[in-house]
Parts: structure tokens; C-alpha cells; sequence
């Protein structure tokens, strides 16, 4: 008897034989099941030839693995059809060892489909189509947390992609194929629990706000302060870009360079940096004017109360020059349509997104530099990956059925069982600890993502 190189009861090794890049194994099922498939039955049978099969398993020493084996065809004695016998331990659809099967799922999350096709034998396809079954197991599985403060947002990823998070507790709770109003609303209505959500942070796309209004209608919907204060910068660098048509090459080049201050807070600038803007803004007075718009658009932020942000705003909105009229219209639309979304940042929570700004970053960069990746795959990593999830255990009550002993059953119970009506069940109140997965955790993903391979 040949060394057992596959390690599988369930095949028997016959012979092996040995190229530079390929084990050839015989084998021959060890036992195989009866059944059979067109009428369920499994008592009688007889033998009907065999099916050689080609069969893939798990990489050895370096080698491709294939395992030649003869599957029993079966004809069935009580429907008079006939059948291929399952082999335990083989993925007949397949032709894969169900142990390859699920060392592909695994290996997805961390090597290129080309990389792995490559390794066991197969095409780049059947690879990825391996992974998606082990990914949609997966995904049968998964199951979070529903935030108290839930955070939507969007990450482009060849195409604009929902990422839900939990705010308060810094984590990725899902990653959505895009932002389609539909798919949120799906995505809502699959919350258990929806009540427990207080707040919910977006930025504005109508989709989210329309979706979270219809679902969780008592949700306090927060504009995320970042994307409504950066539209200040973006005006400044319309008038900017405008201003291009007036300049010669060498001024523009030079106001190019040097733009990254101009949208720096001016309280962050060095001096040395402050005598360089000023030099913009003295020479050109509508850059000079943007830029002060620009800066008192930000104070808005540095208040206490939603009653003073909003004067502060109006007062604002009234300063705005006719010839900056149309650079700062985004700002005046926004503001006039999420107003109150817009406010609510100042209720007390002051609820942000903007810890998902330096996520959005690395998964764009490592999306952008992996050839290999595909959202699907990328969305498992970050998802699946087991070290990266924030647990926490929680105290519940619940209430457990009292279980009936004998002596309270009593005789009478005993012997009118049949004609007596149940007894009113009675409960407990227990406290039991529960696992809760609160989602990926932020602080270890972007940790993680510099040892990516792919
Ligand atoms: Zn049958």
C-alpha cells in the first residue's frame, strides 16, 4: 500500500506518481452513499460501471494535486434510472475536493484569483466563481449590531459604493454594491432592533435622506459637518480657476502652487505662510474678498448652538457680492435645502462621519493598486476577516419558559392529559451575556491594510 499523501479517509490511495510540478494520485473511494437521486430511495441497487473522474484537491509540497478516480454508476432497482454515486470528501459539481473548495474561499481574501487559478490547476473563473459561493456562505452568516448612531456614506470603488458604519463605536458595519435609494432602503429594513437608532450622519445625497425618513422615521438625521464645511474651499477654488482666464501662465502656475494654503484655515498658517496668502490677496481683491467669505463661511462651526449657527449663516449669506454670487451657490442650495439636517450637528452629539475619511483613503489606494481586487473581494476582507471585528458582550433579560416538574403536573394532569387544556405557561426573568460583533473595527483595519499583499 502506497503512502496515504492525501490524508482524506474517505479516498484510498492506490499509486501515486511524481512530475516536477504535478502529483498524479489513484484512488478509490473508501465508501460511497446509495442513494439514489430521482427517487430518494437507497435500499437497492446494483452496480452500473464506473465514471472516471478528474478530481482537484489542496496544493502539496509545491505541486499541483490531481486525483484520478473511478466513481460507481448505480442503477436503482425501484425507478429502473441510473446514477453517479457521491464520493465523501469530493465537490462533484466541481470536480474539487470539498477541502480545495474552501481553501480557495480562504485564500481569495489574501492572494489574486490569476495567483491561485495558477497554484491549483484551474482557470481564473473558476476560482472566482469558488469564492463567491464561500463569500454568499459567509454572507449567510453575518450579522451586526444596529448602531446607535449609524453613519451612511460612499466610497468610489469603481462606481459609488454605500458604506454604513457605526459612528459611536468607529466601525464598519456593511459595505453596499452602490447607493441606489433602494438598496439603502433594503439595507435599513434588515436592521433588527431599528428602534435603538437615534441619530443617523450622512452626507447629502436625497437617496439616504429620503430612505432613512421612510424607515426610521424617528431617526434625527445629521448632515456630516465636513462635507457642508469643505464647500467653502471648493468655491474658493472655483473663483480661483477663474480667474485663470485673466492671468498670465507664470501667475497661475504660481496661485496653483500655493492653493493648498489658501484653503487651510488662517489660524493654521505659519507666519511665514500667512505673508505668502496675503501677498494673493492684496494683489487680486476678488480672490482677497472669496477668501474672507471663505473664512467667516467656517466660523459657522466655531459656535455653540444651532440659534447662533443659523444667524451666523444668514448673516453670511447677506454678505455675498453679486460677482461671488455664483462661485458660493452650491453653498446657499445646500443650505436652504438640509438646512435642518445641517443644524442638527448641533444637538449635542455632534455627530461626524469623519473618521471614515482616512478609511475612504487607504481602501481607495489599495482598491486602485490591487489588480486582483474586486469589490466583492475587497468587501469580504474588510467584512469577514475574523481578528478585525469589535466585540462586545452585553447583559440581557430574557424571559425563559418554566419548565413543569412532575409534582406540579399533579395526578389530575396525569390522567385527564388528553382532555385537559395546557396549563397557562409560567416564566422566569434571566440575565444572560451576550456576544454582540459591533462591526470592523476602523483603528485595526487602517492598521492592517499597510500588510496587504493585494
Ligand atoms: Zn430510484
Amino acid at each position: 500500500m502506497p503512502v496515504n499523501i492525501l490524508n482524506l479517509p474517505g479516498l484510498q490511495v492506490l499509486d501515486f506518481k511524481e512530475t516536477d510540478t504535478e502529483y498524479h494520485v489513484k484512488a478509490v473511494p473508501a465508501a460511497h452513499s446509495k442513494l439514489c437521486p430521482h427517487c430518494g430511495l437507497s435500499h437497492s441497487t446494483i452496480g452500473h460501471g464506473k465514471l472516471p473522474l478528474f478530481v482537484r484537491d489542496l496544493p502539496t509540497h509545491g505541486k499541483r494535486m490531481m486525483i484520478h478516480v473511478d466513481a460507481p454508476r448505480l442503477l436503482c432497482k425501484p425507478c429502473n434510472k441510473t446514477f453517479t454515486a457521491t464520493i465523501p470528501e469530493i465537490d462533484a459539481n466541481r470536480l474539487m475536493t470539498s477541502r480545495l473548495v474552501g481553501w480557495i474561499g480562504r485564500q481569495a481574501l489574501d492572494y489574486t484569483f490569476a495567483a491561485i487559478a495558477e497554484q491549483v490547476g484551474i482557470d481564473e473563473k473558476t476560482a472566482r466563481n469558488v469564492f463567491s459561493e464561500y463569500a454568499a456562505k459567509l454572507q449567510a452568516d453575518f450579522k451586526r449590531e444596529t448602531p446607535v448612531i449609524l453613519g451612511i456614506d460612499e466610497i468610489y470603488l469603481g462606481t459609488a459604493r454605500g458604506v454604513i458604519t457605526n459612528i459611536g463605536e468607529r466601525t464598519v458595519v456593511d459595505m453596499l454594491e452602490n447607493r441606489y435609494k433602494t438598496t439603502i432602503l433594503a439595507f435599513l429594513r434588515s436592521l433588527e432592533h431599528p428602534e435603538r437608532i437615534t441619530h443617523c450622519g450622512m452626507d447629502m445625497w436625497r437617496g439616504y435622506r429620503e430612505a432613512v425618513q421612510e424607515v426610521l422615521p424617528h431617526v434625527a438625521i445629521v448632515v456630516d459637518k465636513y462635507h457642508v464645511a469643505r464647500m467653502g474651499n471648493e468655491a474658493l477654488e472655483r473663483v480661483r480657476r477663474k480667474m485663470k482666464e485673466t492671468l498670465t501662465p507664470r501667475i497661475n502656475l504660481g496661485l496653483k502652487h500655493d492653493r493648498k494654503l489658501l484653503t487651510k484655515r488662517k489660524h493654521d498658517l505659519t507666519d511665514h505662510q500667512y505673508l505668502i496668502v496675503t501677498g494673493w490677496l492684496n494683489s487680486f481683491s476678488l480672490l482677497g474678498t472669496a477668501y474672507d467669505l471663505k473664512e467667516r463661511y467656517m466660523q459657522i462651526w466655531d459656535v455653540e448652538t444651532k440659534e447662533e449657527a443659523l444667524a451666523t449663516y444668514l448673516n453670511w449669506e447677506a454678505t455675498i457680492p453679486p460677482e461671488l454670487a455664483k462661485a458660493f451657490r452650491p453653498i446657499t442650495v445646500a443650505w436652504r435645502t438640509w438646512r435642518k439636517y445641517i443644524l442638527n450637528y448641533f444637538d449635542d452629539k455632534r455627530v461626524t462621519n469623519a473618521f471614515t475619511e482616512s478609511f475612504n483613503a487607504k481602501i481607495r489606494r489599495a482598491y486602485q493598486n490591487g489588480h486582483g481586487y474586486s469589490f466583492e473581494v475587497l468587501r469580504a476582507k474588510i467584512l469577514f476577516s475574523d481578528a478585525l471585528q469589535k466585540r462586545s458582550k452585553v447583559q440581557e433579560q430574557v424571559k425563559v419558559k418554566r419548565k413543569q416538574r412532575f409534582e406540579d403536573v399533579g395526578m389530575e394532569r396525569m390522567c385527564f392529559e388528553l382532555i385537559v387544556a395546557e396549563p397557562e405557561p409560567q416564566y422566569d426573568v434571566r440575565t444572560v451575556v451576550r456576544v454582540t460583533n459591533l462591526g470592523t473595527d476602523l483603528p485595526t483595519l487602517l492598521a492592517e491594510i499597510d500588510g496587504w499583499t493585494i
